[in-house]
């Protein structure tokens, strides 16, 4: 298991030498001037969807969220930790982003588990995640209806995708999303990304399907 940390230890020193010399005059503008990226993505935590390479952006240009599935909880007024919702508000209304993405993804294990939830797995270690997984139940249970008889891999591809959708929506639910999108000050996209050829493709709202970027 060492080599996974000495790897990226390497990784850093590499880095350090390149990558960061590279850039270092970037660096120092966006300390200097504070950063103004100007969409949020909120993807999957999956480790092979990474959104600097696949929209190949440098620092400063994207505010990013990543979570388990690509979920947007739905707008909640309380005094508990909500992480995404944060990053939503902050970027909407701090940073004043123009557009948000959505971006699910092709083989997601969050979808998977919705299908196929893991087996012998103690409860107590994953009720955060089984909570969270809830955020996938409406995409799911609207695809059982509308092809019950698919295989189970374009169910899940079809979840994937409404999920996507499903999520626009409950940004929606945020005072700061919704007003921005009436303003016309703040556009929302919904997107999604197939690992294994590297097409995304976005959800054309008017013709209701996914058409390629
Ligand atoms: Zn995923």
């Amino acid at each position: 298991m060492k080599e996974n940390i000495n790897a990226l230890k390497s990784g850093y020193k590499s880095f350090k030498e390149f990558g960061f010399k590279e850039n270092e005059a970037r660096f120092k503008k966006l300390v200097e001037n504070g950063q103004n990226p100007k969409a949020l993505f909120i993807g999957c935590s999956d480790s092979r969807v990474v959104p600097e390479i696949i929209m190949d952006t440098k620092p400063g240009d994207l505010f990013i969220t990543r979570n388990i599935g690509n979920f947007v909880p739905p707008y909640k007024e309380d005094e508990d930790f909500h992480a995404t919702a944060a990053a939503i508000e902050y970027a909407v209304s701090v940073l004043k982003v123009k557009d948000i993405i959505v971006c699910g993804h092709s083989h997601c294990g969050a979808i998977s588990a919705l299908f196929e939830p893991p087996k012998m797995i103690d409860r107590l270690d994953v009720i955060h995640t089984l909570k969270w997984l809830e955020l996938g139940y409406g995409a799911k249970d609207q695809v059982e209806k509308i092809i019950p008889h698919e295989d189970i891999e374009i169910k899940k591809e079809a979840t994937e995708k409404l999920s996507v959708i499903h999520q626009l929506e409950n940004l929606l639910t945020y005072p700061s999303v919704k007003k921005g999108v009436a303003k016309k000050d703040l556009f929302l996209h919904g997107w999604y990304y197939e690992i294994e050829n590297g097409n995304i493709s976005f959800y054309n709202e008017i013709e209701d399907r996914f058409e390629p970027l």
